[in-house]
């Protein structure tokens, strides 16, 4: 194995002036987080103002690449050879060694960058970069210098140790999880709110999640879908709390008792109170959905107002502007796509009247509510009481 080590870099968070440990801490816990499941040992560690993940041993570097690459706060996975410094004609054939194993192919354009943050080194980085790219070019026949445009740089930092590297894997980007609250997805199983979810946890948010099922018109497998796209999500941002709530009985209800044309919106407005009321028992600053105009009947901008009348916390909706197609790349990109279009019935599709109103009046709609008395809250209530939380870790996931 080339590599034992990866240099973590991150470019957002070293932006936070004094908080900037606290961002720090929470990417090295997140980069634990994404390694545990990974075959090998690692070891974590900030040192100087950079992050490492060091590989005790035997370890498979793929799947290593794969978990780094789905830690928010990450913008680019180095893997890096550790020297320790034994002169520079030492140097000079490790650098040699280590070019000929990283590229087979010596066809390739390379530009030295040298760092001396050891100032005590007896070359400046301008004379490394010289001795060194001159070495190398004695080396192999076939290896060119692009100062301007290479192929890779060969990066080489003076430190304590010496720290050699020429690959940069692009990272998830966002923020570490954890430094930015909580906050409460109204999860469907369908191919757009595991994306919102995962878009408001790369900006650093923990992420909890709630189901509203409707047992039996949906079945055990719908409800497993779901938790299949929590777990696929919590790969990004750890386990999520997943509140599945049966909807069922408040689903007739307004059914029986109110015109149908309302019947999507009066549904999604008690989704919306229920996940409010469950979010602010546990936490969570905010609630997020997969709604973006248009879409559908129930996310028109007067649905969306309908539907937002009757939460106080913010409702953030990441994918509002966003077309299908477009949603649909991420959801792939992401890895939940294929779960999602597994053909199983959601709830709110069971009882969709032919003409939903597009543009609800509100004042009818809260009349519809009124009709519904006191009965919808203690239903509401019991909903509420007879809820399962399941905890969904990234191992959840059958692979
Ligand atoms: P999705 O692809 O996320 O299911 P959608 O295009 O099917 O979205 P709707 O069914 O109108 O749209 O739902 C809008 C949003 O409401 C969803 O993105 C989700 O956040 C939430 N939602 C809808 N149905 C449920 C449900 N059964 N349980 C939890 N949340 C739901
Ligand atoms: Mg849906």
């Amino acid at each position: 194995m080339l590599y034992q080590s990866f240099l973590i870099k991150y470019a957002e968070i070293a932006t936070k002036g004094k908080n900037r440990y606290l961002f720090e801490d929470a990417l090295v816990r997140q980069i634990r987080r994404a390694l545990r499941p990974v075959d090998g040992v690692f070891r974590v560690s900030k040192e100087q103002g950079r992050i490492y993940a060091h590989a005790e041993g035997e370890y498979d570097y793929d799947e290593a690449v794969e978990a780094l690459g789905r830690v928010f706060g990450i913008v680019a996975i180095c893997p890096v050879v550790i020297l320790e410094d034994e002169g520079f004609e030492k140097l000079k054939q490790d650098v040699i060694a280590y070019l000929d194993q990283a590229y087979p192919d010596k066809r390739k354009t390379f530009k030295v960058m040298a760092r001396r943050a050891r100032k005590n080194y007896p070359k400046n980085s301008g004379e490394i970069n010289a001795d060194l790219g001159e070495a190398v070019l004695n080396a192999f026949e076939e290896i060119r210098v692009d100062v301007h445009k290479p192929d890779f740089y060969l990066n080489v930092e003076i430190r304590e140790k010496i720290y050699v590297y020429s690959q940069s894997i692009p990272g998830a980007g966002g923020m570490p999880v954890g430094t930015a609250g909580k906050a409460m997805l109204l999860l469907s199983g369908g191919i757009d709110s595991p994306v919102a979810g995962w878009m408001v946890a790369k900006r650093g948010a923990k992420i909890d999640a709630v189901y509203f099922h409707a047992p039996p018109y949906t079945s055990e497998r719908a409800k497993q879908k779901v938790v299949d796209l929590a777990a696929q999500v919590a790969r990004y941002c750890g386990t999520i709390e997943l509140h599945v709530i049966n909807f069922t009985d408040i689903q007739l209800y307004i059914y029986e008792t109110c015109p149908h044309d309302e019947l999507t919106i009066l549904m999604r407005r008690y989704m919306m109170r229920i996940a409010e009321q469950i979010a602010v028992e546990n936490g969570c600053l905010g609630l997020v959905t997969g709604e973006s105009i248009g879409q559908v009947a129930s996310q028109t901008m007067q649905s969306l107002m309908a539907t937002n009348e009757v939460c106080t916390l913010p409702v953030y909706r990441p994918l509002i502007a966003f077309d299908k197609q477009d949603i649909v790349t991420v959801s792939e990109k992401i890895g939940t796509y294929e779960t999602s279009i597994l053909p199983f019935e959601d709830c709110c599709t069971i009882f969709v009247a032919k003409h939903p109103v597009t543009k609800p009046n509100l004042k009818a709609i809260r009349r519809s509510e009124e009709k519904l008395g006191e009965k919808i809250d203690d239903m509401v209530q019991t909903a509420l009481d007879s809820r399962e939380i399941i905890r969904v870790g990234a191992v959840t996931l059958a692979e």
